[in-house]
């Protein structure tokens, strides 16, 4: 029932979400799509069952569900359409969706370019404005042609890539629905999304199912489908209204294990595997692993099966990257103890509305209470983070005055801590008095990204090698999408923080996930500790922890060398900044 439940309530969201965008670019009542907009979140939010709501017909009763939505939201869950949305994308432009994502395309211009030269795509307005012809239409102009053409050519650049924690969404939502079909038996995502890689291009699902025609219609059914890219047999691509690309393939249960296999590996581990099975009468297909001779299949009754059968120790999906990992399994080392989420016992590194965090430390302490955390360091910024409410000393007393009446009410352990500055100079931002009485010093750069190579080194070297203990929190200052690391030499800064008292920060903020597997390899056979951190400017990111531990998988971190997943005072103990 909950899958069910789940998909319903996932695509009926979706379905008003893009009803809410179609009205807006429709113009007219703008409190209309916003009504939608509650809707959807509301939808989205709720707790009880939706069949029920529905069926008792008490919809209305949910915070911001009227009675207009409610009747949309009853049409769309019992027939997984909406006349609304249906009449909406007939009178819309059909690319109108693409075309808003622009940069620099307001509603309004689509709407003139659709009215003054037909435009219903992101292609045909490509080739307007480079015929020229955008510049004629009233209100534009030779230079806001130019500015389209460009913000056209970022997009591109931009593509559809999604961060992690966005492609985590979207996958658990399709993967709710297509749950939902009776003839799916099992229902898993895999590709870049299940190797947990910092971006990933497209959401890709792997089904096994009694029918893979009825699942791939089912799929190709969604309410939130614009466009059905490809289809072939058991086979479908699509484009989301929102722009997103998905893909689904239904086998088999038989055929389930190696489809997730080839689907899951990078194309460089899925030729090792074939090989492997060649090189031992075998033959790895698309769908099955059978003796070369006799043309038996193999039965598998999951993935480690598989592997075991090559003669290979089971490799966790985050590692199939053909990065040495398949000569690892073969000869038995690669490790078993890899950190998992439910290591974790702290939650480190988490912003309070004390600098530019969005809760208190007792809300931030409850949420991590609820987590089953057993403690939190409360880190906020230091003075010279001026633009981000970096806390001046009275300020910090203050808040240490607040984490101890905190403390009374909760039973998750509130630890004091900063996420200090490295200076230009690579000094930190207290001093050495206040950082004493600290349990915890983040140490981060959040200004002078641009110094040249050597100055930046320098100034990283300094910092690690004050006797103070710290953790080096974002370690390179990049963006996933937006910003490159800063200029440094990273492994002349690591063998620094080797020999000196550091813990390398994994954070798990997911525009973020600094340092990424490459380098936390380069610290890691060093033998430098690790903190997995949250870096949390709410109480819902505390969750970013998850995607830090997908990084240490990925990096090959074991458990015994992340220091967070200590119990309290072994934790304060390994972190004590005062020697
Ligand atoms: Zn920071
Ligand atoms: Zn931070």
């Amino acid at each position: 029932m909950t899958a069910t439940a789940a998909a319903d309530r996932f695509a009926v969201a979706a379905a008003l979400r893009e009803i809410a965008l179609l009205l807006e670019v429709k113009g007219g009542n703008p409190y209309r799509a916003r009504a939608y907009q509650r809707g959807a979140a509301a939808v989205e939010a709720l707790a009880g069952d939706l069949a029920s709501l529905v069926a008792e017909d008490r919809l209305t009763q949910v915070p911001g569900i009227g009675a207009a939505l409610a009747a949309q939201i009853a049409e769309l869950h019992r027939t997984g359409r909406s006349s609304t949305l249906e009449r909406l994308r007939a009178e819309l432009p059909p690319g109108i969706l693409d075309l808003i994502r622009v940069p620099g395309l307001s509603v309004d211009r689509v709407t003139a370019l659709h009215r003054a030269l037909g435009i219903r795509s992101v292609s045909e307005l490509k080739a307007a404005a480079e015929a020229g012809r955008v510049r004629e239409v009233k209100g534009f102009g030779e230079k806001i042609e130019k500015k389209i053409l460009d913000g056209i050519a970022a997009l591109a650049a931009r593509g559809q890539t999604l961060l992690l924690n966005e492609a985590d969404r979207a996958g658990e939502a399709l993967q709710a629905w297509l749950a939902a079909s009776p003839h799916a038996l099992r229902v898993d995502v895999v590709g870049a999304a299940r190797r947990r890689g910092e971006t990933v291009e497209q959401i890709e699902l792997a089904v096994a199912a009694r029918d893979a025609e009825a699942v791939v219609d089912h799929f190709v059914g969604m309410p939130p489908v614009a466009a059905v890219v490809e289809r072939e047999a058991g086979r479908a691509r699509v484009r989301l209204a929102d722009g997103i690309h998905a893909s689904v393939e239904a086998v088999t249960l038989a055929e389930h294990v190696p489809t997730l296999v080839r689907l899951t590996g990078s194309p460089a581990h899925y030729a090792k595997l074939q090989a492997r099975a060649e090189a031992q009468g075998l033959v790895l297909s698309e769908r099955a692993l059978t003796a070369r001779r006799g043309r038996s299949t193999v039965a598998l009754r999951d993935e480690a099966a598989l592997y075991a059968r090559l003669g290979l120790q089971y490799v966790p999906p985050e590692l199939r990257e053909d990065e040495g990992e398949i000569e690892a399994a073969a000869a038995g080392t690669l490790p078993t103890d890899l950190l998992e989420e439910a290591d974790v016992r702290g939650l480190v590194h988490c912003h309070t509305h004390y600098s530019d965090g969005k809760h208190s430390v007792e809300e931030m302490a409850r949420g991590a209470e609820e987590m089953g955390m057993k403690y939190i360091t409360i880190t906020d910024h230091s003075p010279t983070a001026h633009y981000a409410g970096g806390l001046t000393e009275d300020r910090l007393k203050r808040q240490w005055d607040d984490i101890a009446r905190a403390q009374e009410k909760v039973k998750v352990r509130l630890l004091r801590g900063t996420e200090s500055d490295i200076l230009a100079d690579g000094a930190l931002d207290y001093p050495d008095r206040i950082l004493e009485q600290l349990d915890v010093v983040i140490a981060s750069i959040h200004n002078r990204y641009k110094m040249d190579e050597d100055e930046m080194t320098r100034r990283l070297v300094r910092a690690m090698r004050l006797p103070v203990f710290k953790v080096w929190g974002h370690a390179l200052g990049r963006y996933v999408r937006t910003r490159p690391p800063i200029a440094c030499r990273v492994e002349e800064v690591l063998d620094a923080a080797a020999a000196s008292r550091v813990a390398v920060e994994i954070n798990g903020e997911p525009r973020r996930l600094d340092m990424e597997p490459r380098w936390l390899r380069k610290a890691r056979a060093r033998g430098l500790r690790f903190v997995i951190s949250t870096d949390a400017h709410s109480v819902r990111a505390l969750q970013n922890f998850r995607y830090g531990v997908s990084m240490a998988r990925r990096a090959g971190i074991r458990k015994g060398e992340v220091l967070n997943t200590l119990g309290p005072d072994a934790f304060l103990a390994a972190v004590r900044p005062a020697q």
